[in-house]
């Protein structure tokens, strides 16, 4: 291993973290791992990896799963949907920061709202559709707690972005369809990028870019999300 990333690991583990206190001592030493881990994946940006070390993902998760929150996976959140994983958080949140500050970012697909937060705690504004509404409500409640107000949460359909509040520097889709939907696209910026996953048993993360009326796609990696479901679900 490099001797920068032992350092930077290092300054991790010896720096306090006052607001990530309420779980105990054995997950601050998950936690750590955790850090380690995303490190050891790839993620470099000092920003994201702090925003994800100073962000408690144990209150996004039921009680009977928080003691799991700072192991790099999916968990499950109810309605057969999940809290990702932190690692993808990251990856994701770490190339659409890649060319500078954001200002306005849409999401799409809230589920509990841990990317969300992630999110909030970097750009100035965001947008948020999720289709089920009590998960809505619940990420609502979330982010209430970590005391961020720069938030917009709305209940739709995703696949139609949120014309209204664009056009958006980043768009991020945390659900996956089968092809890119027409509708994101014309809502980026000059310059703007959506990152999304796409497939259905197999998936890859594509970056897209807006150059003018053209697109530029990168295929970044493989993949695991839930599928992008079109409509929206009330109860
Ligand atoms: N961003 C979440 C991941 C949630 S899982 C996190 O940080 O953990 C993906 C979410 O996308 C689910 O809550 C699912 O209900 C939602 N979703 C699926 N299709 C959608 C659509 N068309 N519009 C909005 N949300 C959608």
């Amino acid at each position: 291993m490099s001797g920068w990333l032992e350092t930077i690991k290092m300054s991790f583990r010896t720096e306090s973290t006052p607001n990530l206190s309420g779980i105990g001592m054995t997950s601050q030493r998950t936690r750590e791992r955790l850090l380690g881990r995303l490190m050891d994946q790839g993620i470099t940006s000092m920003e994201v990896l702090d925003v994800i070390r100073s962000t408690p993902r144990h209150i996004f998760l039921d009680e009977a799963l928080s003691h799991r929150a700072y192991e790099d996976v999916a968990l499950p959140i109810g309605f057969n949907q999940t809290i990702s994983q932190p690692y993808i958080v990251a990856r994701m949140t770490e190339i659409a920061f890649l060319s500078g500050p954001l200002t306005n970012v849409l999401e799409i697909g809230t589920g509990c709202g841990y990317q969300t937060s992630i999110l909030a705690r970097l750009a100035k504004r965001v947008t948020t559709v999720e289709r089920i509404k009590p998960l809505l409500d619940k990420a609502r409640k979330n982010l209430r707690l970590l005391g961020l107000r720069n938030i917009d949460f709305r209940h739709g359909d995703g696949s139609l972005g949120f014309k209204r509040s664009g056009p958006f520097d980043a768009i991020i889709t945390t659900a996956a369809p089968q092809q890119i939907p027409h509708e994101l696209l014309f809502q980026l910026n000059d310059g703007g990028r959506l990152i999304i996953p796409v497939g259905g048993d197999v998936q890859q993360l594509q970056l897209i870019t807006r150059r003018g009326e053209d697109f530029q796609c990168d295929k970044l990696e493989d993949v695991k999300f839930v599928p992008l479901l079109v409509g929206q679900v009330q109860n």
